[in-house]
């Protein structure tokens, strides 16, 4: 690639910065221009629902990269722009500003919004999302009032949120549609020991609710339960899942199918277009099937993936998913989206709140979530990675090192 040649990044957000981060390390000395909507720097979202909320961190301390590091790497960063069209015959974009930008590569890491909930009173002031800095920042102001929240939703979001928000001083009450927490991303057992967990913390945790309406004048008062229970709140905090933002991609002429359709090098369904992060629909060989990830690891190791590929010097993406989430003084972790296995095995001690759980398949681990247990994770990543068979009986047995059953 020449000096002449430019590769734009859309959405600035962790997938797209390491796109671009990715292509000067490689060696690219074309033009780089990261553009984002929103007014900030790439920054860290695992911290809107827990330090940034609870004030301890600001949002320089959340960029990835600071300022100067873009000047060093000589990426233009465009902040404040919506681009709303791609055309792919003239290889440009539009911007709402009415810029038309010219690529030689383009990459699409435009992530993932918020589902909305459509209830009567969802517009009230006190009523949240938490998607970005702004939504923390305006969760924060509210939860001055230490009122009682009403969470929509007993997902990631729901769960943080809620334990970050009984730290803050207010009440809590998780809503949350289905008859488990945390459904679509961990096992049954799981979600149990989530609500035992958080009923010990004092959380109010309804299943199998809905919230009918929520009520004010102007400002949130009360909310109104499927069941008819009224609360009187004025917070509440929607977590009830995200849409990936593919309309760009899908209007151009793209593949999209829950997500942007990318290979295993990120590539579009147009060889000069890739997709990386929450967008992209990939394919994962270790799990055998297509997969859109909404994860941390996910958008960086995604966005190095498609930055590598632009240059053609891609390596097949075949990451074990891992997804981790802090909730009062738990520390979750996940590896792999095990959907059958044949053996479950506890390492740890449950009832004291550290343990693995153990997802296995004719012996082989499919996947793992630890509670509190980062190390034993670890090594059942790697074991996992390296396909070794293991004994149920060795696994749930603590006097074995988890390393050992590597050397087997
Ligand atoms: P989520 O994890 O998918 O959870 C949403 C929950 O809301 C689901 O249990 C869902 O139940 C429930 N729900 C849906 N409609 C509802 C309604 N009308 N009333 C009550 N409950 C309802 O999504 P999220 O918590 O909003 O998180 C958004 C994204 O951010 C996810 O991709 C998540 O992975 C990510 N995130 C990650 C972290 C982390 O890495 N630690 C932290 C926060 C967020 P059904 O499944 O039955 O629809």
């Amino acid at each position: 690639m020449s000096k002449s040649h430019t590769f734009i990044i859309v959405g600035a957000s962790q997938a797209g910065g390491w796109v671009a981060k990715t292509l000067r390390k490689e060696g690219f000395d074309g033009k780089i221009l990261l553009i984002g909507e929103e007014p900030y720097l790439p920054y860290e979202r695992p911290p809107l629902s827990k330090d940034a909320l609870l004030g301890k961190t600001d949002l320089e301390s959340t960029f990835f990269w600071q300022p100067e590091s873009y000047k060093d790497d000589d990426i233009d960063v465009l902040l404040n722009t919506r681009v709303i069209e791609i055309k792919r015959d003239t290889q440009s974009i539009i911007c709402a500003n009415g810029d038309v930008l010219n690529y030689d590569k383009l990459a699409l890491t435009t992530g993932a919004r918020v589902r909305c909930i459509s209830i009567p009173g969802a517009d009230l002031l006190g009523v949240h999302y938490l998607r970005n800095m702004d939504d923390t920042l305006a969760i924060r102001k509210s939860a001055e009032k230490k009122d009682t929240a009403i969470i929509i939703g007993g997902g990631w979001i729901g769960l943080e949120c809620a334990a970050t928000l009984d730290l803050l001083g207010c009440k809590p009450i998780v809503v949350e549609a289905s008859q488990r927490l945390c459904g679509r991303a961990v096992t049954p057992n799981i979600s149990n020991w989530m609500l035992s967990f958080h009923l010990n913390k004092g959380v109010d945790v309804r299943l199998n609710m809905g919230v009918e309406r929520l009520e004010g004048d102007k400002f949130l008062q009360k909310a109104v339960l499927s069941d008819g229970t009224e609360i009187s709140c004025s917070i509440a905090v929607v977590g009830i899942g995200v849409t990936p933002n593919v309309e760009l991609a899908a209007d151009s002429g793209l593949e999209v199918d829950n997500g942007i359709v990318v290979d295993d090098l990120s590539r579009t369904s147009d060889p000069n277009i890739f997709a990386a992060g929450d967008v992209a629909n990939h394919p994962n060989q270790t799990l055998g099937r297509r997969i859109r990830l909404e994860s941390w690891e996910n958008a960086m190791n995604q966005g190095i993936n498609a930055g590598k590929a632009m240059l053609d010097k891609g390596e097949a993406y075949n990451e074990i998913p891992w997804f981790w989430s802090d909730q009062f003084d738990a520390n979750i972790q996940m590896i792999g989206l095990p959907t059958e296995w044949d053996e479950t095995v506890i390492r740890g001690n449950k009832s004291e709140n550290e343990f693995v759980e153990f997802y296995l398949k004719n012996k082989l681990i499919v996947g793992a979530i630890a509670i509190n247990s980062t190390r034993d994770l670890r090594f059942g990543k790697r074991l996992m990675q390296a396909e070794k068979k293991v004994q149920a009986t060795q696994l749930a047995n603590t006097d074995i090192k988890m390393q050992s059953l590597l050397k087997v």
